[in-house]
């Protein structure tokens, strides 16, 4: 399933982070899942448990996945606006060259890692 491979690479990438820093946990994953993309963050939520399962590195990790919104920008007048209402065409001039600004891809925007065993 594409939303398991995603979560996949998703932890892999913290872990390669943590390993990195020397940290001894990752504690909390950041994820912005673009609305374009097609990945819901319940799939990402749902997945994360069995992804980290036998990994002590996220032991105790959060998953903090949101819904990041579609923005675009009409490239005639500048105008940023979602595509959601009015099926990809600007609502100010309705010129449909537009360049994609937000929610195209899944984006780990923050990873948190503690370097103590402790809390
Ligand atoms: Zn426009």
């Amino acid at each position: 399933m594409h939303e398991l491979s995603i979560m996949t690479s998703i932890v892999d990438t913290a872990q390669k982070y943590a390993v990195e820093n020397n940290a001894k946990k990752v504690k909390k994953i950041s994820v912005l899942a673009g609305e374009m993309s097609g990945v819901l963050p319940y799939y990402l939520n749902y997945y994360f448990p069995k992804v980290i399962k036998d990994m002590p590195l996220f032991d105790g990790c959060i998953l903090d996945a949101r819904a990041e919104e579609i923005r675009l920008l009409c490239k005639s007048c500048n105008t940023q606006y979602n595509p959601k209402q009015t099926d990809y065409v600007c609502p100010k001039c309705k010129s449909a060259d537009c360049k994609i600004l937000s929610g195209k891809d899944v984006t780990i925007s923050c990873i948190e890692i503690l370097f103590e065993d402790k809390e």
